[in-house]
């Protein structure tokens, strides 16, 4: 039987196995790409002079529920539970852990986080509190680890990875320009690297029968471009970036206001890091060292 790429990953000490598809520790070497890579962002889009912001991987559940994320992706989502009883709820808690019959987090209580699905969702109500975005615009720079639950053994789906992403508000110009800016530079960082790139248009996976007339509608006005890479299949290349534009949705929803007090239009454009990373060993090798000496030295200088 031939290994898969993912057993090949964990052989070489690159991904760790948790014992849960989806959830993988990382190697150093592993890190050592998404690090040069990061620097490779940071290196193109530095210039534009974006306002760098870092949230932790669960966010603020009120902003969330106004996100509107269950309404659309309610099967990718996850929420932070606790034990908020007394220490007879925790006798019988373990009690219960110990026979084995029962689910003993039923008892659970929510809390106040829930697990950020996308980098951006804590930015935008951040930036409504601030008021009114420049005539010019506003650009962030943005990287969390996201949680989508979608358990599988394509090493490129996981269940906690890492989203760098940039996000611009402004006039619908200003922020369709930025998304095609990005679209280019992708295109040629991706090649400066080895990797061999198409885009697409595409679609966010919205649930049940009504998500199918909003990913057509999301389809037929190109609110969506990916950026394709080769992984574990040629035929379907997997998504590596993701090219955004939300129209005025995000700024009506958060009361995002230009100084001339129009509702602002928002687009962002995100990296995932851990499949970027997973495309260059995937397209030069297990072994860095042996990657193409132009590679390295994009990455490494
Ligand atoms: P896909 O169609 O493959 O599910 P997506 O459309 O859900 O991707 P986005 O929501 O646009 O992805 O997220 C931005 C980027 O984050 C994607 O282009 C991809 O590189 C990365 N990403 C998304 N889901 C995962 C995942 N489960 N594991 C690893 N990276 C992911
Ligand atoms: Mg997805």
């Amino acid at each position: 039987m031939q290994t898969s790429f993912l057993d090949r990953l964990f052989d070489a000490g690159l991904l760790i196995d948790t014992g849960v598809d989806g959830l993988y520790g990382r190697g150093g070497r592993f890190e050592d790409v998404i690090v040069a890579f990061e620097r490779l962002i940071d290196r193109v889009g530095g210039a534009d002079g974006a306002e760098a912001m870092r949230f932790p991987p669960g966010m603020n559940r009120a902003f969330f529920e106004k996100s509107g994320y269950m309404k659309s992706f309610p099967q990718l989502a996850g929420t932070v539970h606790s034990f908020c009883g007394n220490e007879l709820n925790h006798m019988s808690l373990l009690k219960c852990m110990e026979v084995g019959e029962e689910d003993w987090t039923k008892g659970q209580k929510a809390t106040d986080i829930v697990l950020t699905p996308a980098a951006c969702y804590p930015l935008y109500p951040t930036v409504a509190r601030r008021g009114r975005i420049p005539m010019d615009g506003a650009l962030f720079d943005l990287q969390s680890y996201c949680f989508r639950h979608e358990p599988s053994q394509d090493p490129a789906r996981q269940q906690l990875f890492r989203m760098r992403e940039y996000v611009c508000m402004g006039t619908e110009q200003h922020v369709t320009d930025f998304r095609q800016r990005w679209m280019d530079r992708g295109v040629k960082m991706m090649q400066d690297v080895g990797l061999d790139v198409t885009i697409d248009v595409a679609n966010d996976p919205f649930f049940g029968r009504a998500g199918k007339m909003l990913a057509n509608n999301q389809r037929d006005q190109n609110l969506k471009f990916e950026l394709l890479i080769p992984i574990t299949s040629v035929a379907r290349p997997t998504a590596c970036m993701s090219f955004n534009y939300h129209q005025d949705a995000f700024g009506a929803k958060w009361g995002l206001h230009l100084e001339d007090g129009r509702v602002a239009h928002t687009a962002c454009v995100g990296f995932g890091l851990e499949r970027i990373a997973l495309a260059l060993f995937h397209t030069h090798g297990l072994d860095v060292a042996a990657w193409p000496a132009d590679v390295r030295n994009t990455l490494w200088g």
